[in-house]
Formats: C-alpha cells, structure tokens, sequence
C-alpha cells in the first residue's frame, strides 16, 4: 500500500491511526454488531458517541459551560446566512473584515439580511496580509463582528484579535480548527467546517455562547435556529452520524498527543520547515508578508507559470498530492494541517530543494 502525501486545502488528510480504527471498527463497533454507518441516532450507543465527541471538544478547547457546542450540516457556507438571521437582531447591522473570499463570501450572504459594513480589506494585494484596523471605524451599534480567522486560500492568520468591545466577534475557524489553543471567551461564536482539519466532509461544528441565542428572526428556516438545534442537543433530525464518529476519532487522537499546546508545536515546527526554505530559495516564494503567515495554509510560487505547471506535475509523480493553488490565485499551496506529519513536509522540502537544482 502506498499513501501519498496530501497537501489538499480541503477535504483533506486524516490521522492514519484514525483511518485505521476506523476500518478496524467498521463491521463491529465496540460490541454493538453494526457500523456506526448503520445505527440509529437516537440509539444509546450512537449517544456515547456524539456526547464523546462533544465531551472531549470541550476539554480540548476549554469551552466554559455557558458555551454551546452544536454539530450542524450544510457546511461553513450554510453559517454564511444562517449567522446574521440569528444574530443580526437588534439593530441589523454587522461589521466585516474582507481578507479573502471566505470572508468576503460571509460578507455578501449577510447583506441580504441587513446593514454590513466592510470595515478594512486587504483585497489590493491578492489578500497576501492582515489589514490593520482602526477601531474608531467599528460601527458601535453593530450586532457583531466577522471575521475569518485563517484565510485558507491565501495563507494569512490573525495573530491579534480585533479589540470589539463589548461588539461580540465571531469567527470562522474552518482551516485552522483545532490546530493550536484558542482563548474561546474572546470570542461569542466560532465555528468551522470539519473537513479541513477535524472530519470528512459533512459537518459543521459551531461554538456559541448562550446569551447569543434565542433572539433568531422569524423567517429562519428551522434547520438555521441555533437555539432550536441547541435545545435538542444536535439531534432535531438525522445528524451527520458517521462523520461525527470520525471526528471523535480525531479529538482521542489529538488528547493522546498530549492535547493542543503539543499539536501547536508540532504544527509551529511543521511550518518552519517549509517557510525557512522559502525564505532561502532562488526560486520558491512564499506570497504572504512574514507577520501574517499562517500555520495551516502556505501558498508559494516561482517566478514562471510554466515551471509552477512543471513543479506541480513532478511532484504529483513523486507523491506530492493536490500542490496546485486555489484556482482564483494559481502557483502552489501546501496545506499543512494537524495530520500532515513532520516527515511529510521535510520529504516536500527535499524534493523541492532537488527541483530548484534540476531547473536552475
Ligand atoms: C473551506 C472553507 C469554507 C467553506 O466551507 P464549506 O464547508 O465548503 O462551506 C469557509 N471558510 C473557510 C475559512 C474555509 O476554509
């Protein structure tokens, strides 16, 4: 059997060991002769897992008891519309800043609801940084702040938080969920696709603090209202159940590793590997300014659209999976999340080392 080594943005790599436990536990789960594929939601042995998964998010993350955790369908883009029928309530006003298209993305669905202002952008250079932001632009009113933490497309990380106030911020973590501790109090909501970092495709986890809710519109779709789906604890209808299983996985996986201070630097080490080398080569480059690099996502190019389609080919052939760059951008991007491990990208860095010989 040979594994690649896959750099995809998303649906991405898992934990082997998970994959393994998986397909160890695929035609019997712990005794119950069934698959999880199989089973009721609603059975007792389905709710250990949900609760398990929901248990150990808690610990890792360290989400205080008056947070809700909610696992949701309809991916991170489904939360683009549902965010401002829940929230933006009071005075239907929201403040956005665009940093790429998730965000941008965010931006437009909520203008279909309300009053969204775009307080900064850094769309003039290819959202290659983190604009700075004066808070003096913030709108005071506004029922929240948006932003999104790590720009997967483009590779930049907020490492300071907006400072709101008493605006609650809210947060999509989708490509950088579980990758480092987060202060979650910082924050009234996060959430996230599970299919970057934590899952398959399939679900989406949401972190909301309970003062947030209980105030959604009444035009909400029913599967949109956070509080309908808090109240019957994730399980208003069928949830993605087998997903959430291998999320369960992942988070056991994560807390035997020693939880998240020891994947943030396993991750931080991961990272410096390739942005050292990129800073060094005649012919890679890194497209984000140094402050702003994420620890997920690193986009580079060289200076030739035609050696970026060499580099990409030969290194698909060598084992080097899914290294084109979004579509609305080209070159490379190497997308190095929690299960991508060390060897892999020391293996990437040497075969890029052996290309820029060959070619130079
Ligand atoms: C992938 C991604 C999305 C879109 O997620 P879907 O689950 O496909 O809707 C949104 N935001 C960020 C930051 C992403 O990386």
């Amino acid at each position: 059997m040979a594994r690649v080594y896959n750099f995809s943005a998303g649906p991405s790599m898992l934990p082997e060991e998970v994959l393994k436990k998986a397909a160890a536990e695929m035609l019997d789960y712990e005794g119950s002769g069934q698959s999880v594929m199989e089973m009721s939601h609603r059975s007792k042995v389905y709710d250990s897992i949900i609760k398990g998964a929901e248990q150990l998010l808690r610990e890792l993350y360290n989400i205080p008891e008056n947070y809700k955790v909610l696992f949701l369908q309809g991916g991170a883009s489904t939360q683009f519309a549902a965010i401002p029928l829940n929230f933006m309530n009071k005075n239907g006003k929201a403040d956005f800043v665009i940093t790429g298209q998730w965000a941008k993305k965010a931006y437009q669905e909520a203008q279909k609801y309300g009053e969204c202002k775009a307080i900064a952008s850094s769309a003039d250079k290819t959202f290659s940084y983190i604009p700075k932001l004066n808070k003096y632009e913030f709108t005071k009113d506004a029922d929240y702040f948006y932003i999104c933490m790590n720009n997967t497309i483009y590779g930049t990380v907020y490492h300071e938080l907006p400072d709101t106030g008493d605006v609650p911020l809210i947060a999509d973590i989708s490509s950088c969920f579980l990758s480092e501790p987060i202060d979650v109090t910082k924050f009234a909501m996060l959430y996230g696709g599970a299919q970057k970092n934590v899952a398959p495709a399939g679900l989406t986890i949401c972190i909301i603090r309970e003062d947030m809710l209980g105030n959604a519109r009444d035009i909400t779709p029913t599967m949109l209202n956070y509080q309908i789906m808090a109240d019957n604890d994730s399980l208003y209808n069928t949830p993605p159940c087998y997903t959430i299983y291998i999320c369960k996985l992942v988070l056991e996986w994560l807390k035997e590793m020693g939880g998240l201070e020891a994947i943030k630097e396993r991750n931080v080490k991961k990272a410096k590997i390739l942005y050292d080398f990129l800073d060094n080569s005649k012919m890679f480059k890194g497209t984000v300014v140094p402050e702003d690099r994420s620890l997920m996502n690193v986009p580079f190019v060289t200076d030739s659209e035609e050696l970026n389609a060499k580099f990409i080919k030969e290194a698909t052939e060598a084992g080097f999976v899914n290294l084109k760059g979004h579509r609305s951008v080209g070159g490379m991007r190497a997308s190095i999340y929690n299960a991508m491990p060390i060897e892999g990208v020391e293996k990437l860095v040497e075969f890029m080392t052996e290309f820029e010989k060959a070619n130079s």
